[in-house]
C-alpha cells in the first residue's frame, strides 16, 4: 500500500513515541516498587524488633508479663503499618493484645486471638490480607514469650498508596505527554516532507519543460538546499541543452538550404539550357555536394560521442610515435593553408591507453587549430612527459575564444558566434568527443585562450 511522505513519517514518530512513552515509565515504576518494598520491609521488621526490646525491658523489669504496664503501651508497640499485635506466653496462652483504633475502611478484626495459637481472620473485602509475621521474646536468655504482629498489606501501606497516586498521575501524564508528541511529530514530518514535496513538483515541472520553474525555493536542511540546488542545475543544464539543440537544428538547416539551393539552381539552369553544362560548372555543383557530405559526415558524429567515453581498448602505445602520426597526416592540410606546424613531442613516451581514441582526441585538436587559425599562421603540438602524467599541448595563434565561450565550448553542440559566422565551422562536437575520450582515459582536458591571439588546448593523462 503507497502512504504519503508525511503519514509514514507521522505513524513512525508515533510509533517510536509510544514505545519509549510505555517502556520507559513502565520501568521506572518497577523499580520504584521494588525498592520501596525493600525499605518499607526493612523499616517494618526494625519497628517489630524495637517493639520486642520495649516488651523484654518490661519482663526484665517485673520478672514476670505486669497486665497494667503491657496495657498502657499500645502506641509504643504498635507503628504504622502494624494494626495489631498479641503478646504470648511461652505455653502459647495469650497474654494481651494491641489494637490499633479502626477508621471506616481500614482493616476489621474478627475473634481476635480468644483461641491458642490460632491466628486472627483479619480479611478486609476488596482488599489484600493482612500479613502477618511472629518474633520471639527473651530475658536472660530465657525464652518469656513471642510476639504476633499484623500488618497492613503492602499496598495499603504509605509508601503503596505513594505509589499507587504515584502511578495514576503518571498515566495521566502519559496521555498528556502523547497528545503533545503526536502534534509535535506531525509538525515535524511536515517540516520535512513539504520541501520534498515541493522539490518533487520542482522536478515535475522541469519535467514538463519549465526549466526554472522554482529556482527560490529554499530549505533550512542541508541535505535537502543540496538536493534542491542539484535539480535547479539539471534544469540549468537542461535548458542549455536544449537551447544549444535547438541551435544546432536551425544551424543544420541553414548550412543544408545552402549548398541545396545552389545545387538545385545550377541543375534548374542545365536543365532549361540557360547554362552549358561545363566541365567547371559541374565541378562547382559536385564541390555543393561534397559539401552536402561533409555535413552529413558532422552529423554522423554525433553517436561518436557517445562512443568516446565507452569501452576502451587499453594497450601500451608509444604515445610520441600515435601523436607524431597525427602531425604527419595534417601537414598537407597545414601547409595547404600556410598555416606553419611545429611539433615538440618528447621521445619514447609509453602509456596504457587506447591509442584510436587519443588519436582521436588530437585529432580534433588539430583539426580545430587548422580550421580557426588563419593563412600565416602557427600551430604548435608538444607532448611533455611529467612526474605523475603526460601533457599534450595544441597551441595556435588563431582567432581565439572570448572569456565568456570559453567554459562551453566542451559542451556538445556549443559553437561560438564567430565560428558559426565562419564557412568552415563544425557542429560543436569535436571538442565533446576530445573530453569524452580524456576522461574516460581519467585524465582532463582544459583550454586556455585569448581573443584575436590563440588557444591552447591541453590534454593531461594519468601515467598510472
Ligand atoms: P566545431 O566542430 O564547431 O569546431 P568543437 O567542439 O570542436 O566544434 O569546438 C567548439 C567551438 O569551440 C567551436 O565552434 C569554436 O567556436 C571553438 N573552438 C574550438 N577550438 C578552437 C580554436 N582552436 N580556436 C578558436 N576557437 C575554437
Amino acid at each position: 500500500m503507497k502512504r504519503s511522505l508525511r503519514t509514514q513519517m507521522l505513524f513512525q514518530y508515533v510509533v517510536i513515541v509510544i514505545i519509549c512513552m510505555l517502556v520507559i515509565p513502565a520501568g521506572i515504576s518497577k523499580l520504584l516498587d521494588r525498592q520501596f518494598r525493600l525499605y518499607s520491609s526493612d523499616r517494618l521488621l526494625e519497628d517489630q524488633k524495637e517493639a520486642v526490646r520495649v516488651l523484654e525491658d518490661i519482663y526484665s523489669s517485673y520478672g514476670y508479663w505486669n497486665k497494667t504496664t503491657l496495657s498502657e503501651l499500645r502506641g509504643d508497640i504498635l507503628r504504622w503499618p502494624m494494626v495489631h499485635a498479641a503478646l504470648y506466653d511461652p505455653s502459647g496462652v495469650l497474654t494481651v493484645e494491641f489494637r490499633r483504633p479502626m477508621r471506616q475502611g481500614a482493616p476489621r478484626g474478627q475473634g481476635m486471638m480468644n483461641d491458642r495459637n490460632q491466628s486472627p481472620a483479619f480479611v478486609r473485602p476488596g482488599r489484600g490480607e493482612l500479613v502477618m509475621s511472629e518474633l520471639p521474646v527473651s530475658s536472660d536468655g530465657r525464652l518469656v514469650g513471642k510476639v504476633r504482629f499484623l500488618c497492613l498489606p503492602f499496598n495499603d501501606s504509605r509508601e503503596g498508596l505513594f505509589l499507587k497516586k504515584f502511578n495514576s498521575h503518571m498515566k495521566y501524564a502519559i496521555g498528556f505527554m502523547l497528545i503533545i508528541a503526536v502534534i509535535i511529530s506531525f509538525v515535524m514530518a511536515n517540516a520535512i516532507s513539504r520541501p520534498i514535496l515541493n522539490v518533487s513538483k520542482m522536478a515535475s515541472l522541469i519535467g514538463k519543460g519549465r526549466y526554472r520553474a522554482e529556482e527560490d525555493l529554499k530549505s533550512n536542511i542541508t541535505e535537502l538546499q543540496q538536493l534542491i540546488d542539484s535539480i535547479n542545475r539539471l534544469g540549468l543544464s537542461l535548458e542549455e541543452q536544449e537551447e544549444l539543440r535547438k541551435r544546432l537544428m536551425s544551424d543544420i538547416a541553414h548550412e543544408l538550404r545552402n549548398p541545396l539551393t545552389i545545387i538545385k539552381s545550377h541543375l534548374e539552369a542545365f536543365e532549361d539550357g540557360v547554362w552549358e553544362p561545363t566541365k567547371e560548372r559541374v565541378k562547382l555543383t559536385v564541390d555543393e555536394i561534397d559539401r552536402l557530405s561533409g555535413m552529413i559526415s558532422e552529423v554522423e558524429k554525433l553517436t561518436s560521442i557517445e562512443n568516446a567515453g565507452r569501452g576502451l581498448v587499453l594497450g601500451s602505445i608509444n604515445l610520441s610515435n600515435e601523436i607524431e602520426r597525427v602531425a604527419m597526416t595534417f601537414e598537407p592540410l597545414f601547409s595547404a593553408k600556410s598555416v606553419e606546424l611545429k611539433r615538440e613531442i618528447e621521445e619514447g613516451v609509453m602509456l596504457a591507453a587506447d591509442g584510436d581514441k587519443i588519436r582521436r582526441a588530437v585529432e580534433n585538436l588539430l583539426s580545430n587549430a587548422l580550421r580557426y587559425t588563419d593563412s600565416g599562421g602557427m600551430t604548435t603540438v608538444s607532448l611533455e612527459k611529467q612526474e605523475r602524467d603526460v601533457c599534450i599541448k595544441v597551441k595556435d595563434t588563431g582567432i581565439g575564444i572570448s572569456d565568456s565561450d570559453l567554459p562551453y565550448v566542451f559542451e556538445r553542440f556549443y559553437r561560438t558566434d564567430k565560428s558559426r559566422t565562419r564557412s568552415s565551422g563544425g557542429l560543436g562536437i569535436g571538442l565533446a568527443i576530445t573530453k569524452a575520450a580524456v576522461e574516460a582515459h581519467g585524465g582532463s582536458v582544459t583550454a586556455e585562450s585569448s581573443e584575436g591571439k590563440g588557444s591552447t588546448f591541453i590534454i593531461r593523462l594519468p601515467l598510472a
